[in-house]
């Protein structure tokens, strides 16, 4: 046992090249192999068990090992793990699209599938783009994409492209299209100097002028909405996402939603949108569609935007666009299983008194020193740690403050993971209260015991 422990640990240095990792740093540490999970824990090839507490980044719903998701796709696989959608169709594609459209908000008829946030964003992005230039005779000027300053839609060239994370996407440049961006949506750090409600959601009128000037040009807005995830959980004031639908229906502009971290009951509703009856033109899925069981993603469209692609072969309007794996059978049946339990289990329902439980937990997190916001929507939650509290000063980057208060809660028996300085809490929506409880301090002792020192 010892003996494998170590060899695993070597050959992962020796051979992999982990994802958003600096591998010089992670070499010098012994990295954490986990072997299994159950419900809200996982355990690691030693044996040691640690709460769950990002969902396993952002995706499981109703906790590891659901029976109904796992006899699902063991049911799934007895018939036909994978056959294609190009040409040919497969039960369970058909239902979970059905499935989809029921629970999307009003407008959204169409599924394009996919396997990962990223694909479902290209797809969105390359759908808007050939929208326009099929529905205005000789061609488009409508080819540029607004997005929010901050924003995160993935790790591909397009997502990249109306991607507002300089940190990850500024080298890359040279390689983008170009894309508009709007004034960022940070109430903590207001871009400009304001104070939710007294500005009035000044953000939005400088996305008004933008639009005013640009609509001409403007092919699509993407936006996450509610909360901006990996930026660091940043919650958009009331009324920001309504408005923003309002400017892109006055101004002529697609709305594309990008519901791949807000999806699926994470800020407490199904769908994001739902919370300001918000119905987008474009809606992209992923990360919780198969309650964090296998890659599936889905971009849905309306039939205003369906029907600009129908016509003969030789008038080329045809999606040009299919990847091998799209609409896996597998997939299909675990995401068709997470939906029934959402249903059986009235995850959303019982959801409304643990999301106060957790609201209250967190409101204490202010009491500590180095604590300067804390950022919650349903079962996502960000704790911006601070320099200085007054000043909102940041660390410096060389104390890699938010990567030592997660090793601290890992000695204490939780994972999670951060985003910058910033401790993201995202437990999945079926963790019990106790869980819940046990979660919340650890966080809180962790943080108190690396920044109070
Ligand atoms: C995670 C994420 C993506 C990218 O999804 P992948 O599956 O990692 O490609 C896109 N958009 C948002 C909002 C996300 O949070």
């Amino acid at each position: 046992m010892e003996k494998r422990d170590k060899q695993l640990c070597m050959d992962d240095i020796k051979y992999l090249w982990h994802p958003f990792t600096q591998m010089k740093e992670y070499a010098r540490e012994n990295p954490l192999i986990i072997e299994k999970a159950e419900g809200s824990f996982l355990w690691d090839v030693k044996g040691n068990k640690y709460i769950d507490g990002v969902s396993s980044l952002w995706v499981t719903t109703h906790g590891h090992r659901r029976k109904e998701i796992d006899a699902a796709i063991t049911r799934q696989m007895e018939k036909v793990s994978h056959t294609t959608l190009l040409g040919l169709s497969h039960p369970g594609a058909i239902e979970l699209a059905k499935k989809l459209v029921e629970i999307t908000p009003e407008g959204l008829n169409r599924v394009f599938y996919s396997e990962s946030g990223s694909t479902a964003v290209e797809i969105a992005l390359k759908i808007a783009f050939q929208y326009w230039f099929q529905t205005s005779g000789t061609g488009s000027r409508k080819n540029k994409f607004i997005y929010l300053a901050n924003s995160y839609h993935g790790d591909t060239i397009g997502s990249v492209s109306v991607g507002g994370i300089d940190l990850f996407h500024k080298l890359y440049n040279p390689l983008l299209f170009e894309a508009l961006k709007a004034e960022a949506v940070y109430c903590y750090r207001c871009s400009l100097g304001k104070t939710f409600p007294s500005c009035g959601i000044k953000c939005l009128a400088k996305l008004e002028e933008l639009m005013k000037k640009e609509s001409e040009n403007t092919a699509a807005l993407i936006i996450e909405p509610l909360v901006q995830g990996a930026a660091g959980i940043l919650v958009a004031p009331p009324g920001y996402l309504k408005g923003v639908r309002n400017l892109c229906t006055k101004y002529n502009v697609l709305m594309i939603a990008d519901e791949v971290a807000v999806g699926f009951g994470r800020t407490g509703k199904m769908f994001a949108c739902e919370h300001e009856n918000v119905q987008p033109d474009i809606m992209t899925l992923g990360k919780g569609i198969t309650g964090g069981y296998l890659p599936l993603a889905a971009t849905l469209t309306t039939d205003r935007i369906f029907d600009a692609f129908l016509g003969e072969p030789d008038e080329f309007k045809t999606f040009f666009h299919g990847h091998t794996y799209t609409g896996n059978p597998l997939a299909c049946a675990a995401a068709l299983a997470n939906l029934q339990v959402f249903e059986s289990d009235g995850t959303l329902e019982k959801l409304l008194g643990k999301t106060l439980f957790f609201k209250n937990g967190l409101e204490r997190f202010y009491e500590l020193k180095h604590v300067g916001d804390v950022r919650q929507s349903g079962f996502m939650a960000g704790i911006e740690l601070v320099a200085d509290k007054k000043r909102k000063e940041t660390y410096p980057l060389s104390d890699k403050i938010g990567n030592r208060v997660i090793m601290e809660a890992r000695k204490r028996g939780l994972i999670i993971r951060p985003l910058g300085d910033v401790i993201v809490l995202m437990p999945h929506l079926s963790i019990s209260v106790e869980e819940l409880k046990e979660l919340i301090s650890i966080t809180y002792d962790s943080i108190k015991a690396v920044t109070e020192v």
